[in-house]
């Protein structure tokens, strides 16, 4: 039987996607392999369809739980067996998976674990050993693989603890597997598996179907939200995310207050709750989910209409892979961000704050770099969005060739763009900075004070066609001194044991003052 029939047969599916055939077809050749393809792809299929064909053992690694028993339920519709062992299962059903799987008459390819399993369950892995030497045991696979990148979005501790599957397991192959990856995760991710002649398989970032628009918020930007989706997505599939659990609960309560159908969603609600919400919306009886982002991993719907980003996400892999929830089906679809600098400001002190995880100095700086290429790619109103992310995920998009034309805002308000030279009112903010430093609190309020009061500052008025452009031409040159690093921003705790932010400029700055 060819790997199609086996498709069709065992898996119901009529033709492969993109490159499933070629990596199914690959993983029979028993090599390393490291699929990088977006959610939604069908990575599953690329290491199932070989399990079932090769008829030893292979084991899936995964970072939730949740996602395991996912899989399991999804492949036990298919009437494939697979099992899934970690911790949290019955004492009964563990010791009934590790006398079974070591016996020739074991009747599933499959077992789905996580890391802290193969880090902890001496027994498992000792069970594995057997399972190499009777020659059974014939992948790993690493789904999600890159969280065990520090510079990756999920870093996980425990994924680190499969570095060393290659010493203990030299001759199985691994097949690794995430939906988004930069160059740098990606060599990292690839060195620390100790990947051998490893296979890589990419897709274009590039979704010309996705409308990207990315708006300053402001005090209308609820009504606006509550215009759109009535005026626009009306009966269309929806999601809304917002920063917090309670802004989430706050948005969907208000929505419903206009007569808009949705729910929240988030990781405060307990799973149960989280299900039913989510199958509600999965099968088409709610169209519209108010989530954090604990709303995604394994998300699988294609007729999406819109993604609105409520608040600025914490990194642009985030945001890519939420806007990719959208137009699946590969029809044209809305994905509207709206930010403020606040965000920037929240997102850093929870940074600051973190405790779980991963919390070294050098890594939380990682997480600060990525929140501040995100609040760049909001501030750049001049460069093609699609173009941006790609060359930020890796790859290289030229702003002037590759530009999308008309499906994000920064293409589409090209002609209505006016260019100004802004040096000047750069010099006055820097100024305002420094002046300010000894004096008071140098908060971003405090310093913008002092610019009304620049000696300059009636000139820029009138050059600039009134306050309330000099206003905005502040508001956003000074978050871009901030990410271009020509004015400091520290976090300080105050005596209340809160963080107030802290501006000073850089030495660089000082040199262009003179
Ligand atoms: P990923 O892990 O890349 O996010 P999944 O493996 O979860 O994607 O698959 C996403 C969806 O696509 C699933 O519903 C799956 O059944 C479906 N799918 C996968 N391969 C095919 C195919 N060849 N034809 C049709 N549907 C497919
Ligand atoms: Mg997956
Ligand atoms: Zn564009």
């Amino acid at each position: 039987m060819s790997t199609l029939d086996i498709l069709k047969s065992r898996f119901g599916f009529d033709k492969f996607r993109d490159k499933q055939q070629e990596i199914v077809e690959d993983a029979l050749k028993n090599i390393d392999q490291f699929v990088v393809l977006p959610t939604g792809s069908g990575k599953s299929i690329c290491y199932q369809l070989p399990a079932l064909i090769q008829n030893g053992i292979t084991i899936v690694v995964s970072p939730l739980k949740s996602l395991i028993l996912d899989q399991v339920a999804n492949l036990e519709k298919k009437n494939i067996k697979s099992d899934a062992f970690f911790g949290d299962i019955s004492i009964r059903t563990r010791r009934e998976i590790l006398n079974n799987m070591i016996s020739e008459n074991y009747d599933r390819n499959i077992i789905y674990t996580t890391p802290e399993t193969l880090d902890n369950n001496d027994e498992f892995v000792n069970n594995l050993v057997l399972l190499k030497e009777a020659s059974r045991l014939n992948r790993f696979v690493i789904d999600e693989a890159h969280c065990i990148s520090l510079w990756g979005n999920d870093f996980r501790n425990s994924y680190r603890k499969l570095a060393s599957l290659k010493h203990t397991f030299p001759n199985i192959p691994i097949m690794a597997l995430t939906a988004t990856a930069t160059p740098r995760v990606r060599t990292d991710t690839v060195h620390l598996l100790n990947l051998k002649d490893v296979k890589i398989y990419t897709k274009s970032y590039f979704r010309p179907n996705l409308k990207i628009f990315v708006n300053q918020r402001n005090k209308d930007t609820f009504t606006d939200i509550v215009q759109k989706i009535k005026d626009d997505y009306n009966e269309q599939v929806g999601i809304i995310y917002c920063l917090s659990r309670k802004k989430c609960e706050d948005m969907a309560e208000k929505l419903q207050q206009h007569g808009i159908d949705c729910d929240p969603y988030h990781a405060g609600q307990g799973s149960k709750l989280r299900q039913s919400i989510q199958s509600k919306w999965q099968n088409g009886e709610t169209n519209l989910i108010i989530a954090t982002i604990a709303f995604g991993m394994g998300i699988d719907k294609a007729d999406v209409r819109y993604v609105i980003h409520f608040n600025m996400p914490f990194s642009i892999e985030n945001y890519y892979q939420e806007i990719g929830r959208a137009g699946r089906d590969g029809k044209s679809s809305d994905c509207i961000l709206y930010y403020s600098y606040q965000d920037k400001i929240c997102a850093e002190k929870l940074i600051l704050k973190s405790v779980n995880g991963e919390t070294n100095s050098k890594y939380k700086q990682h997480q600060v770099n990525k929140l501040d290429a995100m609040m760049m790619y909001c501030q750049n109103i001049i460069d093609c969005r699609h173009c941006q992310i790609s060359n930020y995920l890796g790859e290289y998009r030229s702003y002037k060739e590759d530009h999308c034309g008309d499906s994000c805002s920064n293409c589409n308000s090209k002609e209505s763009r006016v260019e100004v030279d802004v040096t000047d009112m750069s010099k006055a903010i820097l100024e305002s900075t420094m002046r300010l430093n000894g004096q008071s609190k140098p908060t971003k309020s405090n310093i913008e004070k002092m610019f009304l009061k620049h000696e300059n500052f009636n000139k820029f008025v009138s050059s600039y066609n009134g306050r309330d452009n000099v206003n905005n031409i502040f508001r956003r040159l000074f978050i871009h001194m901030l990410v271009k690093r020509y004015i400091k921003e520290t976090f300080v705790r105050t005596v209340s044991g809160y963080w107030r932010e802290n501006y000073q400029i850089f030495s660089k700055s000082k040199n262009l003052l003179t």
